[in-house]
């Protein structure tokens, strides 16, 4: 890969298909694949990413926002595309852009066999969600009944799939929860599927899920942090690559003297002869506040450089006291070392909070060879 002569993200199809190859091989032939490619593909470039996926053969894809899967329709994505999380007023944008919404509550459900009456549909695939723990979106296991008969008095949907979602399946001392969640689904899929007398898809695992529990996987799984190259445990981070690296350039390095400060707030005082560099990404960028103050670092020619002081919005400044680099020089902020899970740990979050964190201000550069 070249140098970096700016802030960019750069995004490797090779770890991507390296990353789906690996979860491939953790299912049954029969078991399908749903990306999610929610939030800009967790920050990646959703188009790109899921353009790739699909040449792939994966099965299914899944946004949250009825947006999101707007975006990739007119990027060319043909496969079917769950909607994680839909509101009633775009649903009819979403049958025009044959979206496939994901019904939660009694409320959703009847507003959206109005919307598919209306514009005159039969059979539109729906997905059912159902609430095993999570308590976040999804019916109760008490109200199978109730959403069979709802969608029995109409010909406007069909119910493609159900589906639940694990709380913390990448946490393996809580497996009695994750089992718990499991079997709760079990029930309701089992009930459903008779009452409603044909088998919908099941899907239950995220990508924790499926490198934690193969009895998870029924017929379809959903990955997303896998497919961007992380497994949530460092074990697993090992099969795994990272797509994404972010890297920046040198703009400018400074020599400071005892006593004097850096960046606003003058939050950081040198307590000797120092040398900083000025580096052209900032909050705006998603590197938060909470990096700033010698919790966060960049990597330059292969040495930690903390950030002092405070992040600005358009810039962060360094202390490369000691380590041999010159204006223009590439900094690495996060990809394969350190990792974004790495990167992360600095300021008390998780890799899914920091990829999917970097601004659309930065640019995104493909690389695929
Ligand atoms: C985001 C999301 C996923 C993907 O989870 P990963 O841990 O990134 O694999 C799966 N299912 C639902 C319902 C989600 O919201």
């Amino acid at each position: 890969m070249s140098k970096a002569r700016e802030t960019v993200l750069e995004i490797d199809l090779k770890a991507l298909k390296h990353n789906y190859e690996y979860i491939q091989s953790k299912l049954n032939s029969n078991t399908k694949t749903l990306a999610v490619v929610k939030a800009f593909a967790y920050g990646s470039e959703a188009s790109e990413v899921a353009l790739f996926l699909q040449n792939l053969h994966v099965d299914y894809f899944a946004v949250a926002y009825i947006n999101e899967g707007i975006a990739l329709r007119d990027a060319g994505i043909t496969k079917p595309i769950l909607v994680l999380h839909p509101q009633a007023i775009n649903f009819k944008t979403l049958i025009e852009r044959c979206l496939e919404p994901s019904i939660y509550s009694t409320k959703i459900l009847k507003e959206f066999i109005a919307a598919a009456t209306q514009e005159k549909q039969n059979n539109y695939p729906v997905h059912i969600k159902f609430n095993t723990g999570l308590n976040r979106l999804g019916f109760d296991k008490n109200d199978v009944d109730n959403v069979v008969a709802i969608t029995s008095e109409t010909s406007s949907i069909k119910v493609t799939s159900i589906f639940s979602h694990l709380a913390e399946s990448e946490n393996l001392k809580e497996r009695d929860f994750t089992r718990l969640q499991i079997e709760r689904f079990k029930q309701i899929s089992d009930k459903f599927t008779e009452s409603i007398g044909y088998k919908p898809i099941l899907h239950l695992a995220n990508t924790s899920g499926i490198l934690n529990y193969p009895e998870a996987h029924l017929d379809m799984v959903r990955t997303g942090i896998g497919l961007n190259g992380y497994g949530n445990s460092e074990e697993e981070n090992k099969n795994l690559k990272p797509i994404a690296t972010l890297k920046s350039v040198i703009s400018q390095i400074h020599n400071i003297e005892t006593g004097e400060t850096v960046g606003y707030n003058r939050a950081y005082k040198s307590e000797g002869s120092q040398k900083t560099a000025t580096i052209p990404i900032g909050h705006a960028d998603g590197i938060g506040r909470q990096y700033g103050n010698k919790k966060g670092f960049v990597t330059i020619n292969g040495e930690k450089a903390y950030i002092i002081g405070n992040v600005c919005m358009d810039m962060i400044m360094v202390d490369i006291t000691g380590i041999n680099c010159n204006e223009g020089d590439e900094v690495i902020i996060f990809g394969n070392t350190p990792n974004a899970s790495q990167f992360a740990q600095s300021a008390n979050t998780i890799s899914y909070e920091i990829i999917t964190a970097i601004s659309q201000r930065v640019k995104r550069l493909i690389i695929s060879d």
